[in-house]
């Protein structure tokens, strides 16, 4: 592990994406295939291939606690070090080397060694795992060490990206550096693909199921008119409605092993949420082939009532009952609000999957009849997805003579059935083991396929806007029907058209004390937008956090005792008054318009800024840009 240690630093030394990859190209080059599969899993970060569920688990306590014991440094001591770096690979490689730790008398740790270790410390629980990491440690050289807290703490940042290992891989066994991505997009397993890319057998990757593909993204637009003007052509347009809920790619097939069918809900972020939606996994078992979905899972209100909703819930959904629904669907989907209630629940309880229930929006398939089909446009996507629903449900509707109904009906695949759910259990023996009583029984949520409409002006966008938000979605999506599906990315052949009322997703940088009611909770929070990296040479994905506004109104006395809890946890630095903070809670915020101002680093605030709400589902890499911001500030002035 030294040369690799010494490989982690070269590479963190340079900005030059060309001299990584060439430092990677030569390591992966210089060693075993087998030794080199697992440097390129590290490489990418991960402790374990990407479609494994395994994670670590280690705790910034355990590996401070283990490196003064290890060190015999003082709690004073790893302060110091922490706060000259504020990371404690670099605190480790300083202590080590102040107490002359050069050169471990026990043999050096080999990458073999390493990914057994990891999984041993994976498989370990709570103090089980001290032992495991107390003995790589008494092995480590200062370098090594630094490399294996930045490994387990999940923190390696030496700016090398996945994509960059794999042009590595491509570059060292000349192969194709598209083929590479796409054997580790198929694998989920960069390892697998280096021996693929090494037997130069890349074209013999087959897809595995199961681990999240990156989803795609839309970029925003104005308005309907100006969404338009990027549709010259309106035969190539399919819009939907924007659902407000929670993404979901959802994996369906036989389980390798057990040969049941076995289903798998992801998020944008590539959790895997399946327990969370442990009805849904049911209802998704109908499917009953081996599928890849793209889709949003929704707060769900049936035709027929409300299926055991609350009274509060009723009243907040009194409105929206009023207002439109999409005639031939059993039912309507609800604000985020009502969904929110079930995110992040583990095994939720029969009775909150009553209160809360949900469906799952298909609007996309990634794979079907054995082959992955994201390369496919998404007319011929669309026709798979339609054949899908319909081999279950039969002939769709009639088209109906709405404004700009498209011709592709939607299709629902019915609430029926029960499933069973026991109060509180792990996935395994949610659906297994002795039935559930009747009590704990709950409805089978249904599965729908989104309705696709068509518009050849921005008169006809309009009225479908209009008819979206009253059925209380967010506005519309705009699909290039000639559009293949671009896993991760965010480009033009997706846009989405939202309220009109413009908002920004932003995070949380720093937070202070309220006032009043709100004193002693942290609930006056400062929030940053992406901006370019300070690196002239950083990869376009590298950016910097500027602070563009402060928010103190909008989310719920629940939410911000949560959040106190959160930010007294993740504070960086207390200066009594101010805190500054991980900036991991990404905020969607509503604010009157954008000035210029010399208060914040972006060089712009928000005027009368308030939280819309949480965005746990949305990474900070996707939070909004400083672009963006300028853009919003430039259009006012347009008007
Ligand atoms: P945003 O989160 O505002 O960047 O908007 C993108 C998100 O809209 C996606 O990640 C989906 O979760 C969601 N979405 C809602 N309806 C659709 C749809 N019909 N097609 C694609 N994405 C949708």
């Amino acid at each position: 592990m030294r040369d690799f240690a010494e490989l982690c630093e070269s590479i963190s030394r340079t900005t030059k994406k060309l001299e990584k990859t060439r430092l990677v190209a030569e390591f992966i080059k210089s060693r075993p295939v087998d030794e080199a599969a697992h440097a390129a899993v590290f490489l990418s970060g991960r402790a374990f291939p990407a479609y494994e569920e395994t994670v670590l688990s280690v705790g910034g306590a355990l590996l401070s606690r283990l490196l003064q014991e290890v060190t015999g440094a003082t709690g004073h001591q790893l302060t110091l070090a922490y706060r000259r770096h504020g990371d404690l690979g670099s605190a480790a490689f300083d202590l080590y080397s102040e107490k002359r730790i050069d050169t471990p008398s026990q043999p050096e740790i080999t990458l073999h060694e390493l990914e057994s270790a990891f999984r041993k410390i994976a498989a370990a629980s709570g103090a089980a795992k001290t032992p495991i990491i107390r003995d790589l440690l008494l092995r480590a050289s200062p370098l090594e060490a630094k490399y294996l807290i930045k490994f387990m703490g999940g923190d390696l940042r030496i700016g090398l990206r996945e994509s960059l290992v794999e042009e590595a891989i491509g570059k060292a066994f000349d192969e194709p550096h598209d083929l590479v991505r796409r054997a580790n997009m198929l694998l989920g397993n960069i390892g697998a693909a280096l021996r693929y890319a090494a037997a130069h057998q890349l074209n013999q990757a087959r897809m595995r199921l199961f681990h999240p593909i990156g989803a795609m993204l839309a970029s925003p637009t104005e308005n309907a008119a100006d969404a338009l003007s990027y549709f010259p052509d309106p035969a190539r347009l399919q819009i939907e409605d924007k659902y407000d809920g929670i993404r979901a790619q959802v994996h369906c097939g036989a389980d390798v092993g057990t040969k049941e069918t076995r289903v798998a809900i992801f998020s944008r972020t590539m959790d895997n949420i399946t327990e969370s939606f442990p009805e849904l996994a049911e209802a998704l078992k109908r499917l009953s082939e081996d599928v890849i979905l793209d889709g949003e899972i929704l707060a769900w209100e049936s035709n027929a009532g409300e299926r055991g909703a609350s009274a509060e819930l009723r009243e907040q959904s009194a409105r929206a009952k009023r207002s439109a629904r999409s005639p031939g669907i059993n039912g309507r989907a609800l604000p985020f609000t009502h969904i929110q209630q079930r995110l992040g629940r583990k095994s939720p309880s029969a009775e909150l999957i009553r209160q809360y229930p949900v469906a799952y929006m298909a609007f996309d398939v990634l794979y079907a009849n054995g082959d992955l089909i994201i390369e496919k446009p998404l007319r011929e996507r669309r026709k798979i997805l339609e054949s899908l629903f319909e081999k279950r449900v039969g002939a769709p509707p009639a088209p109906s003579s709405q404004v700009g109904r498209d011709g592709m009906e939607f299709v629902v695949i019915p609430a029926s059935g029960k499933s069973r759910t026991k109060k509180s259990s792990s996935q395994q023996d949610l659906f297994a083991g002795p039935t559930a009583p009747d009590a704990d029984s709950v409805p089978l949520p249904p599965l729908v396929r989104a309705p696709t409409y068509r518009a050849s002006s921005a008169e006809e966008l309009d009225q479908l806007f209009d008819a979206a938000q009253s059925r209380g979605n967010e506005g519309l999506m705009l699909k290039d029907l000639d559009s293949l599906y671009t896993p991760g990315r965010r480009g033009k052949a997706w846009l989405k058209v939202k309220r009109e009322l413009a908002t920004l997703d932003v995070v949380v940088t720093g937070v202070e004390f309220g006032h009043g009611k709100r004193a002693g909770v942290l609930s006056d929070y400062t929030f940053a937008v992406r901006g370019p990296s300070a690196d002239p040479d950083a990869p376009k994905s590298e950016f910097t956090l500027l602070n563009v506004g402060k928010a103190y109104s909008g989310l719920t006395d629940r939410e911000i005792a949560d959040m106190t809890e959160w930010f007294k946890a993740h504070t960086r630095e207390d200066r009594g008054f101010f805190r500054s903070v991980d900036p991991e809670i990404v905020l969607e915020v509503a604010f009157n318009n954008v000035m210029e101002s010399d208060r914040h680093e972006s060089g712009y605030a928000l005027r009368f800024p308030r939280i819309m709400r949480l965005r746990p589902d949305k990474p900070v890499a996707e939070i909004d840009t400083l672009e963006r911001v300028r853009e919003l500030f430039e259009n006012q002035h347009k008007k």
